[in-house]
This record gives structure tokens, C-alpha cells and sequence, in this order.
């Protein structure tokens, strides 16, 4: 293909260079062609080496869809955030690392000076990489496909609320039946060049306390790479990871937070928060002096049924920490979308009321309104929001008055709302 024709491609306004190029390695070692693609192409059981499904049959066949200018239907959380920002509506995706833009248009950009190369010649050279799910935290948007430390519980809870095969963090994942270990590995099929790799975001699991993500950092030319971490801030810039970031083209490091406190401690369970702090301070601080002074620290935060009261505390803790440069500090909002069960959007209209209340007059009330919209009250999911909370709390400890303040007044809420549909 020439020039002229892969940039008509590129402009057709459902092209993706994804499959040329990007793939994601899930922790069960079943690759994917990115985190947002759903259902994925190939049996989600079944672990493949990178490079075997890259170069294989349903790689191809995707290829030939996008080169056909087939709007994919997998591809519609890419599509939907574009119709958004085009009708000037405020970003409802999950994926918000990129603003307003979608990953697809995001790929296309990055890759554009490459794609006729590419497009002649696929190859992988930008990774989402999720090696295994070891983590330290059992966040309660999380499950065990992306972190051990949920396996003691997930297959208790999935005996009172579904949750093998159902979907958690948004639409990004299904948890998978038992493999009777907590820890889930995939390291071995993560068989790329990695001396041609120019972007790659460590996702985990947590990333930082894999040590095998420093040594695929010594594999790749990391002064010519994109680096994205993504966090949950539990570990401190030590020099073994300083010491390979440093030589990074660029780094883009966003440590996740939905909640600070008690009430951040109990939805990341495991967060610490004074140590937390720390380790924002001293990264906010390392980045900031980056060589690169286009590298970036940023925060990330779901917003889901427990959470719905902080997001604006949370701003304005972060706001602490002088924002060193430009380039620090930015916040990212997003809203959690699944399990259902945890999706505030689900609330009674009594209770969405009561919080936009609380929260008037708050930088993210808009953001909060326009999420309420999107779906109505589902008794059946306030329902498992009450299952859900009482497992956790009796596996875990005492839930936070915050969160206990919002519990109680969607249970009454939510009595009052059954009521009245019984008696129509
Ligand atoms: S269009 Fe979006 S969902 Fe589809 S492959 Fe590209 S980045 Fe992934």
C-alpha cells in the first residue's frame, strides 16, 4: 500500500492501526487486540504466545475488516467516545488516559508517520502488558483476574452474586473460573522483539511490585520508548526503577486513587494513606524533573456506588501537592460501569437526588448528573449492592460512616421505591 491510500484509509473515520501494530497481554496469557475491544477475537481460555496471535488467523481477519472500512463492532467504546466529544457532550468513557480523544484515534496519531511500513509489514511495537495479576490490594472494583490478593474471596462471593464470567472494571474484563492459585502468570507468552517495541504501559496486577517489568525495561531501547505505568502508589521511586526511568524517552505514570482516608482505604483495600502520600509526593517530584518535560503524573479515579461523595475531597487533596510543573497532577474521572451492582447510575432517582445535593455547586456535578442519566433504577442491582457490601464488610472490617452514610440512605431509599412498585 502507498502513501496516499493508507492515509485515506486513515481518515475514514473507522480505520484502526491497532492491529498492525498494538496488542494487550491479559494475565491469563490471552492476548487481546486492545483493553477496550470487546468480545475479544479469540477464545478467552485459551493463553497464546503474542506473537502467534498477532501473526494469526483472526488477526488477519481483523485486519481485512478495518482495511474493507468496516465500522467494527468490537471497536464501539472507541467510536462512542468520538461521537461524544464530536456532539459536545462530556466523556462518559472508562478509559479516560487520553481526554477527549479515543484510543483508536490516540493509535492512529502515534503511528501515522509509520503506518505504510506497518500496514505492509505488521509488527508489535506498542504493548499493553499485564504479565500476572500479582497485586497487594483487593480494590472493590477489582477481582481475582487482576489481582491475587481477591482469590481468597471471589469464589465465596461468585456463590452469592455471579461474578465468574460477569464483567468487572467497566466492560474491560470478565473474571475466569478458579485456577486454584491466587497468583495468575502469563509471562511466558509474552514472546515480542522487545528491541522493537517504542511504547510500551505496564499495567499488572500492580506493575511496580513485579520485578520482571524492570528487566523487560532492560530489554527494549528504552531511550527511544514510551512508558506508561499505571498504579495503585503503594511502592516509592527506588532506584531500580529510577534508574531505567530515567533513560525513558518519555513516562506517563497515573497512580489510581477513588477515595482518600478511611473511605479510600476501604474501597482500595490495602491503600495505606500516609505512605500513599509519600509516594505521590516523591513520584510527583521525580517526574516533574524528567528529562522529558513532556513526561506526565496523573490521577485516576473510578467513581462507583461507594464513592460517589468524594471524588471532590479527593481533588482537593491532591491539589496539595503544588502541582510542580504543567505537566503533573491532572485528574482524570471516570465512571464504573460494571458490575451493575456497583454502578451508581442504578441508584434510586431519591438517592441520585440526595447526592447531587451534597455534592452542588462541586467541579464534578455535571459529571455526576450526566452519569445518573444514563440508566434508571434497577431494584435487582440494589439488591446485590446490599449482598456485595455485607460480603465485603464481614470478609473485611467495618465499613467507614461515609460509606455507612450512603448505605443507609439507599436502603431506605430503595425500601420506600419497592413499596410504591408493589402497591401500583
Ligand atoms: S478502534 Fe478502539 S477498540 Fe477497536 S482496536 Fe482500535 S483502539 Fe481497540
Amino acid at each position: 500500500m502507498e502513501r496516499d491510500e493508507v492515509d485515506k484509509l486513515m481518515n475514514d473515520g473507522n480505520f484502526c492501526i491497532a492491529p498492525w501494530v498494538h496488542i494487550q497481554n491479559t494475565p491469563e496469557g490471552v492476548p487481546q487486540p486492545c483493553c477496550i475491544f470487546k468480545p475479544n477475537i479469540i477464545d478467552g481460555h485459551t493463553p497464546r504466545k503474542l506473537n502467534d496471535a498477532f501473526h494469526g488467523k483472526e488477526w488477519g481477519e481483523l485486519r481485512q475488516r478495518f482495511l474493507r472500512g468496516e465500522q467494527v463492532k468490537e471497536c464501539d467504546t472507541c467510536y462512542n467516545k468520538e461521537w461524544l466529544s464530536k456532539n459536545d457532550e462530556k466523556d462518559l468513557n472508562t478509559s479516560t488516559l487520553l481526554e477527549n480523544i479515543s484510543f483508536r484515534e490516540h493509535l492512529n496519531d502515534m503511528w501515522r508517520e509509520d503506518a505504510v511500513e506497518l500496514i505492509n509489514n505488521p509488527e508489535i511495537r506498542d504493548i499493553d502488558l499485564a504479565i500476572s495479576n500479582k497485586c497487594n490490594y483487593a480494590c472493590i472494583d477489582c477481582g481475582v483476574d487482576r489481582s491475587s490478593m481477591w482469590h481468597a474471596e471471589e469464589y465465596d462471593l461468585d456463590k452469592i452474586i455471579p461474578r465468574v464470567g460477569a464483567h468487572v472494571a467497566s466492560f474491560a474484563r470478565t473474571i475466569k473460573p478458579d485456577t486454584g492459585e491466587p497468583l495468575i502468570d502469563s509471562f511466558e507468552y509474552a514472546d515480542v522483539d522487545w528491541s522493537r517495541v517504542r511504547t510500551l504501559r505496564c499495567i499488572g496486577g500492580e506493575p511496580m511490585i513485579d520485578k520482571r517489568y524492570q528487566e523487560i525495561l532492560g530489554r527494549i531501547e528504552i531511550d527511544k520508548a514510551h512508558i506508561i505505568i499505571v498504579s495503585n502508589g503503594s511502592v516509592p521511586p527506588t532506584k531500580s526503577w529510577t534508574e531505567v526511568l530515567d533513560r525513558a524517552e518519555k513516562v506517563l505514570l497515573m497512580f489510581s486513587i477513588d477515595g482518600i482516608g478511611e473511605l479510600g482505604e476501604y474501597v482500595r483495600y490495602g491503600l495505606k494513606m500516609k505512605r500513599f502520600t509519600r509516594n505521590l509526593q516523591k513520584w510527583a517530584e521525580y517526574i516533574a524533573n524528567h528529562r522529558n518535560p513532556e513526561s506526565k503524573f496523573r490521577y485516576h479515579y473510578v467513581a462507583h456506588a461507594m464513592n460517589m461523595l468524594d471524588i471532590q475531597n479527593t481533588y482537593e487533596y491532591l491539589l496539595q501537592f503544588e502541582r510542580l510543573k504543567e505537566n503533573c497532577g491532572h485528574f482524570d474521572l471516570s465512571f464504573l460501569h460494571r458490575p451493575e451492582y456497583l454502578n451508581s447510575a442504578y441508584f434510586p432517582d431519591k438517592t441520585k437526588e440526595w447526592i447531587l445535593n451534597r455534592i452542588k455547586g462541586e467541579l464534578y456535578e455535571d459529571r455526576v448528573r450526566l452519569h445518573f442519566s444514563t440508566n434508571e433504577y434497577n431494584p435487582d442491582h440494589i439488591d446485590n449492592f446490599f449482598k456485595f457490601s455485607d460480603f465485603i464488610e464481614s470478609r473485611r472490617y467495618t465499613m467507614p460512616d461515609d460509606i455507612v452514610e450512603v448505605y443507609e440512605r439507599l436502603m431506605e431509599d430503595h425500601v420506600t421505591e419497592r413499596r410504591s412498585h408493589v402497591s401500583t
